[in-house]
């Protein structure tokens, strides 16, 4: 999936104009009783719906375990759009805007279109990135950034795991392209992303993201959080990760 076509799966649509297979979240539809006026203020709700997976529940093992996959995109990542859906009702603040600009304009105060909202844009990205056929490292253009900010491939990776070992309880290691065109690895608490102007201390477009959640490996991994990160790199999409190079 090009970068387009992933932002066009992460964006808000209009009810109804995407159907997805998987998706959980359909309730959101205008009556359709034209009749009724005062649903004409509702008919520009924003409904987010949960992106099918590329592959199998069980494509990954065993870097990622089929139950660990169904539970976290079937459970999870689908409890995340259903609850963004509704933090989003009658949300003036938000009304009209798509999941990035969402995200850039959401503040301390908004719990749950912050929590959700980026629950939803981050399992999105993290699952588009995945491949059964993925791991081995970049190629081109995200090689050469890869090269240019950090040295080399080894280098980012030492970085980048470091990151995603040493986030505190929940979150997310991020590699991300900052505005001055450089590449840099971060983290996140909870459900923050660097799309968030408002809350991330290391803003910018986050290229490749990590749950490191317990819920994303406990019942594979137990508590050994370094070997599911050293294995998440057998399914990594290089070729996916470089298409959001922009
Ligand atoms: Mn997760």
């Amino acid at each position: 999936m090009e970068k387009r076509e992933f932002l066009k799966v992460a964006s808000v649509v209009a009810a109804g104009s995407i159907i997805l297979p998987l998706s959980s979240c359909t309730n959101n539809q205008p009556s359709g009783d034209d009749t009724d006026s005062k649903k004409e203020t509702t008919q520009s709700t924003q409904s987010f719906e949960l992106p099918a997976l590329a592959f199998a529940f069980d494509a990954l093992a065993p870097n990622i375990d089929a139950m660990t996959m169904e539970i976290h995109h079937g459970k999870h990542h689908a409890g995340y759009v259903r609850k963004l859906n509704a933090a989003l009702k009658d949300n003036a603040k938000f009304a009209g805007k798509n999941l990035e600009e969402i995200l850039a304009t959401v503040g301390e105060d908004d719990t749950g279109v912050r929590n959700n909202g980026g629950g939803h844009y981050n399992h999105t990205l993290f699952w588009d990135n995945m491949s059964p056929t993925g791991g081995g490292k970049p190629s081109g253009d995200l090689a050469n950034a890869i090269d240019g900010s950090f040295g080399d491939f080894d280098t980012f990776k030492n970085q980048f795991s470091t990151a995603a070992k040493t986030v505190f309880g929940s979150g997310w290691a991020w590699l991300c392209k900052g505005a001055d065109g450089k590449l840099f690895v971060s983290s996140t608490p909870n459900q923050d992303n660097p799309l968030m102007s408002n809350l991330a201390e290391a803003k910018g477009t986050p290229l490749l993201g990590l749950d490191v959640w317990e819920h994303a490996y406990y019942l594979n991994y137990q508590n050994k959080r370094g070997d599911y990160i050293a294995n998440y790199f057998n399914v990594i999409d290089w070729n996916k990760v470089g298409s959001r190079l922009g």
